[in-house]
């Protein structure tokens, strides 16, 4: 027997978590290439005008234009929906790419979203700005107040969609709690995983019925390329996301496919050791910050409110944490400014420590009362902690605190 694929899915569905994540969805063209190939082809061609034209009736596998169908991508795919648990994947090209396939896919005129106030800047656009102009009716509530989901839904309502962890507040949603009311109502959960990934959360085992991802973060988890992917049932991917996807073309390039691939050999080994950088990080800044009247928001800080709940439904609680400095917007650039090793960049996920802040970069485009709202204060600095070493880390951040007088 050749030892070479791991497309049949009553194999790759008995190997571990990082098993999956080295060998899942990988298989060996006839020249038996140790790493996977990076396909970069448009197009295919055919032996004959009949072969074609069965493929596109449906009636012959393989594929026909790198829109619809590409070697590398369906690697990558079958990659992500292993690890995730999901029947079926279908990467996009980055992870707004993802959340807005994920709901104009299934949304149309006349129906109702409910969503979590604390979001990424561009999800929290997509809900005020963009499904409103077709017709979709938007409620915004407070993801951590179950009630609130509750009293928001009406006879016309699809979705739910959320983050948890959100970013930059770092609250979480319950994904028991609120995909199980979504279900009572015959709602679909919609949950963006881009803060935890599959190796520290599966929102499908607590009833999330699609799960959205950004993999520039943690999957890429080096900085280099953007991409996203969508994760749910066969029937959801194939009948609901797939007419939308082939036909507006938000696809993933092969190349960005390939590198994420080679991201998530290692996804495992860093979400995890990154996890315990921040908590190590956070848990020796967090005194001083507080002293000082300020705060450090991590899911796996015991100050946390949700600690109880990041217990339950994380098996780690991630690489990225907030601080927020009393001195508002002009201390947060002061603390950035003097930082030595952690650059001043607003990706995360990433093997480096990066910091931003959130109400000048990512929630910019926000009004000033909605990020309030939200929990965007002028103080929060937003930290993703890479893979450094925790003490270079901790002085890092202690010389930049001074500098800035906290
Ligand atoms: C970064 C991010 C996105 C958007 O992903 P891109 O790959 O930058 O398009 C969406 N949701 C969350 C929670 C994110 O952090």
């Amino acid at each position: 027997m050749k030892k070479t694929t791991a497309t049949d899915r009553n194999v790759t569905r008995r190997w571990r978590t990082a098993t999956r994540s080295v060998r899942g969805g990988a298989w060996r063209s006839e020249h038996g290439e140790t790493s996977e190939a990076l396909f970069l082809s448009s197009g295919y061609t055919y032996d004959s005008a009949a072969e074609v034209a069965a493929r596109f009736a449906g009636e012959a596998d393989g594929m026909t234009y790198s829109r619809l169908q590409n070697p590398t991508v369906a690697m990558l795919e079958e990659r992500i929906a292993l690890l995730e648990g999901a029947e079926a994947c279908r990467a996009q090209a980055s992870g707004m790419a993802a959340m807005t396939a994920a709901l104009l896919c299934q949304l149309s005129s006349g129906d109702h979203l409910v969503a979590a106030r604390a979001a990424f800047g561009s999800c929290r656009w997509l809900v005020d700005s963009l499904l409103p102009r077709f017709g979709i009716d938007t409620t915004v509530v407070d993801g951590t107040d179950l009630a609130a989901w509750e009293a928001a839904i009406r006879p016309n309502t699809k979705v739910f969609f959320f983050e948890t962890p959100a970013n930059p507040t770092l609250e979480l949603v319950d994904l028991a709690a609120v995909c199980g009311l979504a279900r009572q109502h015959g709602i679909i959960s919609v949950v963006d995983n881009a803060f935890a990934t599959s190796v520290l959360q599966r929102p499908l085992e607590f009833g999330a019925d699609v799960v959205a991802y950004s993999a520039t973060k943690l999957m890429d988890g080096q900085g280099r390329v953007l991409a996203g992917a969508v994760c749910g049932s066969q029937q959801f991917i194939n009948e609901v996301l797939l007419p939308f996807q082939r036909n507006t073309g938000p696809t993933l390039s092969p190349f960005n496919a390939w590198v994420v691939l080679k991201g998530l050999e290692t996804l495992p080994l860093r979400a995890k050791a990154q996890s315990e950088v921040a908590l190590s990080v956070g848990k020796a800044i967090e005194p001083r910050i507080a002293a000082a009247g300020g705060r450090v928001l991590h899911p796996g800080l015991p100050s946390h409110p949700q600690f109880a709940l990041a217990q339950r439904q994380m098996d780690a609680c991630g690489p990225i944490f907030s601080v927020i400095l009393p001195g508002g917007r002009s201390q947060a650039h002061a603390f950035l400014d003097a930082l030595e090793i952690v650059d001043i960049s607003n990706n995360i996920g990433d093997a480096r420590s990066l910091a931003c802040h959130p109400a000048s970069t990512t929630h910019a485009g926000l009004s000033a009362e909605v990020r309030e709202d939200m929990g965007v204060v002028e103080g929060m600095v937003r930290i993703n902690i890479g893979l450094e070493d925790v003490a270079d880390l901790v002085e890092d951040f202690d010389r930049a605190l001074s500098a800035a007088g906290v």
